[in-house]
């Protein structure tokens, strides 16, 4: 077997930080030496992803075929502060594409914010929900099928870049479908955000875990230049916006190994237990929980009924600015 490559810097130089996934099953994490990368330290192949996601992960993490009210809900809003954060740093007219879209709530909150809006789910479940009941221009498709013409003008990638076995071919990939104007992107877990319970860190579908240094290095050696990063250092999630620029080689911040593992150690369950308002910020769930669940049924049917009325209103436009053509 060829030696194993760092996904970000090329470096050979490992060190195990973790040998069990969140469930507790056998589970390898290391981190690069060189640029404080974490990863799996077998990375899964093509057909060993495939095998996983067509079998284990729909049952285990993403169980439902059809997404329920309050899974909608969710995303629905989760795509409403996407665009309102995002809104004043494009252009009013930007087309915009979503992979991996899921639901694709994010993708109509944009088209009925005036934006074209597209994008390519690979699961049948999601995919089929999106287009049937919110009436979105989603397809079930694959990243790597997409044409390389340079025709995107805003590129979405929204808890997706985890996901893959080689975020560096992805996202060169994304680049070479975009625009020399366009922008990207990019929404993904936060391994330095403190308080992350270290026997909760790592997943099989998480290959790669990033830090702001690591997505922000990894993002700009594929074309990218950080227009925004979004959110307090504290956020679970990290939230970026780039804009295209030349490729360069990787500019590695020698300090993200260190500073990588200093969070990892500091991950320890008496912390995350320890934390200011834990128990407060556990009520605040339960409550929260329970709103969901009266709230969620009343909130899908409405955004619905919205998605519904905006295809007849564009229906009705499309006549009355044919006769006005004419
Ligand atoms: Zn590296």
């Amino acid at each position: 077997m060829a030696e194993k490559k760092c996904d970000l810097c090329a470096g050979t130089e490992f060190e195990q930080i973790g040998n069990r996934d969140r469930h507790g099953n056998p589970l390898e994490s290391v981190i690069c030496k060189t640029c404080g990368l974490v990863a799996h330290g077998q990375i899964p192949t093509d057909e060993e992803l495939a095998r996983y996601y067509a079998t284990e992960y729909r049952q285990s993490y993403h169980g439902e075929m059809t997404p329920s009210d309050r899974r909608v809900m969710r995303a629905w809003k989760n795509g409403e502060r996407i665009f309102s954060q995002l809104q004043s740093h494009i252009e009013p007219n930007a087309k915009v594409f979503e992979v991996g879209a899921g639901i694709g709530c994010t993708v109509k909150v944009f088209e009925l914010n005036g934006h074209a809006a597209s994008g390519i789910e690979p699961g049948e479940g999601f995919q089929t929900y999106s287009q049937q009941k919110l009436l979105t221009n989603v397809v079930r498709g694959d990243l790597f099928e997409q044409p390389r013409d340079h025709s995107r003008e805003l590129v979405l990638l929204i808890h997706v870049i985890e996901h893959f076995n080689s975020p560096r071919r992805a996202l060169e990939y994304i680049r070479s479908m975009l625009a020399d104007d366009g922008q990207f992107y990019v929404e993904c877990p936060n391994i330095a955000a403190p308080f992350a319970r270290r026997s909760k860190m790592f997943h099989y579908a998480h290959i790669h875990n990033f830090t702001p240094s690591s997505l922000k290095m990894l993002a700009e050696s594929c074309g990218f230049k950080l227009e925004q990063q979004f959110g307090c250092s504290e956020d679970p999630n990290l939230q970026m916006l780039f804009s295209c620029r030349e490729t360069s080689a990787p500019n590695i911040d020698a300090s993200n190994y260190e500073n990588t593992m200093q969070v990892i150690n500091g991950a320890t369950p008496l912390r995350y237990h320890l934390r200011p308002y834990y128990f407060s910020s556990r009520l605040a769930k339960v409550t929260s929980y329970l709103k969901e669940h009266l709230t969620a049924k009343q909130f899908v049917a409405n955004v619905v009924q919205e998605c519904q009325q905006f295809a007849a209103d564009q229906q009705d436009k499309q006549p009355a600015e044919q006769r006005a053509a004419a």
